[in-house]
């Protein structure tokens, strides 16, 4: 496992456990803007949801910024919520 790998694999772990409501706020069905309110850390985040494998999406945490993965617990998120 590569450390991008596990870098990864830890946020979909924290992801499970974290507690999100997720608001769509644009007007697609699946791909499009929503608002993703954290209950741990009481911050709300812009998600751009665009591709099933995270490569156009974008969030607007500190994590996604900082970490150059791509990915983040908020998008991560996505994985266990039916929208
Ligand atoms: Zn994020």
């Amino acid at each position: 496992m590569t450390d991008a790998e596990w870098q990864t694999a830890l946020r979909m772990q924290i992801a499970e456990d974290e507690k999100f409501t997720i608001k769509k706020t644009g007007d697609g069905v699946v791909f499009t803007n929503y608002n993703v309110y954290s209950q741990h850390s009481k911050n709300s985040y812009k998600v751009a949801l665009r591709s099933a494998d995270n490569t156009l999406n974008f969030c607007s945490c500190s994590d996604y910024k900082t970490n150059l993965l791509g990915t983040c617990n908020t998008l991560r998120q996505f994985y266990y919520t039916s929208i």
